[in-house]
């Protein structure tokens, strides 16, 4: 099998590129965030400033990319802005597969440029344009800009707006209008290297040696998706339909956290959506699943324009929604009629902005702003109140603007860097430096998020644990043994590129089988062995960046509200963490100090 080992180099100082081949790497590391954290360890010098242009930007696919079914993500890794350390996030769309179908397994861009410029990838030819007339466009613009760059084949436009551009620390990428590489703040990156976007046109297609054997599996796993009610509920109303399941629990994120059910859910929820405003559903590549909502959102023209006819000129444009933004932007903020919700992810992804740590920044100075922590000198007049969209529209507009006061810059920075320089920290709703996903479903979400390499509820499904075990009695060591257990599956299903979505259709021994098909041996157990070594790399990067496990802020407001397992507490939160590194440990990672503070944390059961 001529496995793709090829990894494109690109240097936007000196305007160059080149290829490497590394089999033994994707031999051992298979793609995704095995190979990412490898290549993260080897080119990014230690404790880089994000935004030095030496800092590498890694983005790694996998070798059954477009192959099988909802094998379709990559992974890129990078010094993040916002926490200081690593920087890990996710995206499909049809980037991965346009990238693969160029003949790339993996892309290291390094250094800035001057000017704004494109990296346009049209197989092997691959080029650092100018894209001055680029910058200042919404991603969306950008797309349309580049649509026509590439030839036949698969076309995929991924590119910062004006967040990134300007720098905030949780600025996206978005990748192919509807999907993202959303946190961590890879955005601030593109900004920081010059880079508007990259255009892959992939054209070169796939060569499999054992194509029968492929089909085979690429059949059974397609009955396994369509045939079965695994993955309905994804293609139905999909996450959204979280807001109510989570709110009937008692999980959901309301009020900045203060409590975890909405009076307004129903007026938000993905049921309503669906029936006012869903427009279309759409795939990645390769998913036959469609779980990608999209909702359709009309603008008024502004009031001088269409006099007496603004019920019939509206302008109109489709948003992607999820239950993440929709918890975040929607029940956190209060904000209970749905075209303001939708209008604020609108603006989300027109300034290319990760919504969850923007919903939970825009909270913290809702309360802020309550407590006279902050006045209209700070917010430049605006006021912000539970459930004003419009208010919360033009702050995001403030944060990402290239003017902004010395408030919007702290804002800009993270909810971190805000609350200490306001106060609030006890309400300041972030965990590891970011805003954390809308489960408050127990012990396992929290202290999943705590642990997890990239601050994630998708590093180790800890909301998972509280849900299944919902009844039984709290027990530190089973939840510290479920997450490394967790962790450790996921990087091998995240380096082979399998969407979270669809973790459970692909399990050890196929996984093993399929990977015999196109020549890389690894056993049921030494797939095992690698997913643990993935996640010891990526503690590895993290210690040698300063992360320190015992310095996570758990904020006091996350222990007030009543959660499916009662109000949290601090003391058992701390016992799952102190479970959780003496397993590391066992297993051979050097977390131990002589700091007296993690000695402490250790010696709790
Ligand atoms: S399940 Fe959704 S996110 Fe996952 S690959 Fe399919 S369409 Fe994309």
């Amino acid at each position: 099998m001529p496995l793709s080992n090829r990894i494109l180099y690109v240097d936007l100082t000196e305007g160059t590129s080149k290829v490497v081949e590394r089999p033994e790497l994707f031999q051992k590391y298979i793609g995704g965030a095995g190979v990412a954290s490898k290549l993260l360890l080897d080119e990014a010098p230690a404790k880089i400033d994000p935004f030095s242009p030496d800092a590498p930007i890694i983005i790694a696919g996998s070798p059954l990319t477009t192959v099988l079914p909802c094998i379709v993500k990559a992974v890129a890794m990078f010094k993040s802005p916002l926490t200081g350390n690593l920087g890990e996030t996710h995206a499909a769309g049809y980037f991965p597969s346009a990238l693969s179908l160029a003949g790339y397994s993996a892309l290291v861009i390094k250094g800035a440029s001057v000017e704004p410029v494109a990296l346009v990838i049209n197989d092997s030819d691959v080029k650092i344009r100018k894209a001055s007339s680029l910058w200042g466009l919404s991603p969306l613009q950008v797309e349309q800009a580049l649509g026509s760059f590439g030839d036949d084949g698969l076309h995929s436009v991924i590119s910062c707006g004006a967040a990134g551009e300007n720098f905030v620390h949780y600025s996206n990428v978005v990748v192919d209008r509807y999907h993202h590489f959303g946190r961590m703040g890879l955005g601030a990156i593109f900004g920081s290297k010059r880079l508007k976007a990259i255009s892959v046109n992939g054209a070169e297609g796939v060569a499999l040696t054992n194509p029968l054997t492929i089909k085979d599996y690429y059949e059974k796993v397609y009955q396994n998706i369509v045939g079965t009610d695994l993955m309905v509920k994804y293609h139905d109303y999909g996450t959204p339909a979280n807001i109510l399941s989570l709110n009937e629990m008692g999980a959901l994120p309301t009020e900045n956290f203060r409590k975890t059910r909405f009076e307004d859910a129903e007026k938000i929820s993905g049921e309503t959506i669906a029936e006012n405003r869903l427009e279309r559903k759409i795939s990645c590549a390769s998913c036959p699943i469609a779980c990608v909502h999209l909702a359709d959102v009309k603008d008024e023209f502004s009031p001088p324009h269409e006099r007496g006819r603004r019920e019939l000129f509206k302008e109109s444009r489709l948003v992607p929604y999820n239950y993440e933004p929709m918890y975040a932007l929607g029940s956190n903020l209060k904000v209970s009629d749905y075209d303001g919700l939708l209008r604020l992810i609108a603006v989300c992804e027109e300034l290319g902005l990760d919504v969850m740590t923007a919903g939970n920044i825009l909270g913290w100075a809702t309360e802020a702003f309550e407590k006279g922590l902050i006045g209209e000198g700070e917010t430049g007049g605006l006021k912000p109140v539970w459930g004003d969209s419009a208010t919360y529209v033009e702050m995001l507009r403030r944060i990402s603007s290239a003017r902004r006061s010395p408030f919007y810059s702290a804002l800009a920075r993270g909810l971190d860097s805000a609350a200490d320089k306001y106060g609030g920290k006890d309400f300041a709703v972030s965990l590891g430096g970011i805003g954390p996903a809308g489960y408050m479903t127990g012990y396992g979400s929290i202290a999943g998020t705590v642990v997890g390499a990239r601050h994630s509820h998708l590093s180790n499904s800890g909301y998972s644990y509280d849900e299944g075990n919902l009844g039984k009695e709290f027990d530190a060591e089973k939840i510290a043994a479920y997450l490394v257990e967790q962790e450790d599956w996921l990087y091998i299903i995240y380096s082979l590129g399998v969407c979270y979505f669809a973790r459970k259709v692909y399990d050890k021994t196929m996984v093993s089988k399929m990977l015999a098909a196109i020549g890389i041996e690894h056993t049921p157990e030494s797939l095992g062995e690698l997913g643990r070594e993935i996640s010891h790399n990526l503690l590895k990067y993290k210690f040698q960046e300063g992360f320190r496990m015992d310095s996570i802020r758990i904020p006091k407001r996350l222990l007030e509200p009543e959660t499916p397992w009662g109000r949290l507490d601090e003391g058992k939160l701390k016992q799952i963490i102190a479970a959780y590194i003496r397993k590391r440990e066992k297993e051979g990672v050097k977390i131990k100090s002589e700091d007296v503070a993690l000695k402490d944390l250790l010696s709790i059961r």
